[in-house]
C-alpha cells in the first residue's frame, strides 16, 4: 500500500509541479494517473521510488516513510516501466530480464523457470527470443520486455510510466491485455501513468485525474464515466 501524505514538489526553478498531494494507493490495485502533459504525473510517480525527492509531506509504503528504506530495498521492491524502451542493447533478452533478480541472487534454475514463465505470459516464445539481442526484436516486443523485466524479481509494486507510447495500436492493444492479465493473476500494486483517457477507463480500478500539480478527481472508472 502506498500513502501520500500532502506531498509537494518545487522544482529548483521554481517550478510548483505538484501541489499538496494526497492519495493511498490500496494493495492489489491499479490506479491509473491521468491529466495533460506537464501536470505532475511523472512527478508524482518518480517520488515513489525516490528518483524524485519530494519538498515536502510523506510517502509511505507498507505505513512506513520512504526515506526510512534502504535505497537499494526501495528499489528492488519497485519494477519501473518506463515510457521510452530501454533495454540494454548489448546484452540478451534474457540476461535484460535477469538483471535485478541477480543483483538478489536467485539461483540459476529459479531465474530460468521465472523468465521462462514472463515470457510466456507476453507471448515471447522463450526458445526463440530468449538468447536475442533487444536490437533483432520490435518495438511492441521490446516494450513487453521492458514490462516483464520490471516483474522479473517479484516485486510488489510496479510503476509504469507511460508504457505504450512508443506502440503502434495493434502492440498497445496486446500490452494492454497483458498488463490487465497480470493485475488478474498477481494481483501487484499498480500505478501507472498515461495522458490517454481510454486507457485509464480500461485499465484503472480507479482514476486519478490530475491539473496543474493537483488532483481534481478520484473515482473508479464507472463514476467517471457516470459523471464527468
Ligand atoms: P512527460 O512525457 O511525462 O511529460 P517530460 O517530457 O515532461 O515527460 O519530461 C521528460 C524529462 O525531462 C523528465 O525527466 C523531466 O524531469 C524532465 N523535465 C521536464 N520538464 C522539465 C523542465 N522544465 N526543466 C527541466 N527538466 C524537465
Ligand atoms: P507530466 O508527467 O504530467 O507530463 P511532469 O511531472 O513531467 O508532468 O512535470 C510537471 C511540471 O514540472 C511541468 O511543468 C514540467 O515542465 C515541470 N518539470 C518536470 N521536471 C522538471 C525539472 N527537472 N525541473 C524543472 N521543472 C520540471
Amino acid at each position: 500500500m502506498i500513502e501520500f501524505k500532502d506531498v509537494s514538489k518545487v522544482y529548483p526553478d521554481g517550478t510548483k509541479a505538484v501541489k499538496d498531494f494526497s492519495l493511498t494507493v490500496q494493495e492489489g490495485e491499479l490506479l491509473a494517473l491521468i491529466g495533460p502533459s506537464g501536470c505532475g504525473k511523472t512527478t508524482s510517480l518518480k517520488m515513489i521510488n525516490r528518483l524524485i525527492e519530494p519538498s515536502s509531506g510523506h510517502i509511505l509504503i507498507n505505513h512506513k516513510d520512504i526515506s526510512d528504506y534502504k535505497l537499494s530495498e526501495l528499489r528492488w521492491n519497485i519494477g519501473y516501466v518506463l515510457q521510452q524502451i530501454a533495454l540494454f542493447p548489448h546484452m540478451t533478452i534474457e540476461e535484460n530480464i535477469a538483471v535485478v533478480p541477480e543483483m538478489k541472487n536467485w539461483k540459476k534454475e529459479a531465474l530460468h523457470k521465472r523468465i521462462t514463465e514472463l515470457m510466456e505470459m507476453v507471448g515471447l516464445d522463450p526458445d526463440t527470443y530468449r538468447k536475442r539481442k533487444p536490437s533483432e526484436l520490435s518495438g511492441g516486443q521490446q516494450q513487453r520486455v521492458g514490462v516483464i523485466r520490471a516483474l522479473a524479481a517479484d516485486p510488489d509494486i510496479i510503476l509504469m510510466d507511460e508504457p505504450f507510447s512508443a506502440l503502434d495500436p495493434i502492440s498497445r492493444e496486446q500490452l494492454q491485455e497483458d498488463i490487465q492479465k497480470l493485475q488478474k493473476e498477481i494481483k501487484k500494486t499498480i500505478v501507472f501513468v498515461t495522458h490517454d483517457i481510454d486507457e485509464a477507463l480500461a485499465l484503472g480500478d480507479r482514476v486519478c485525474l490530475m491539473k496543474d500539480g493537483e488532483i481534481v478527481q478520484l473515482s473508479t472508472p464507472q463514476e467517471l464515466i457516470l459523471h464527468p
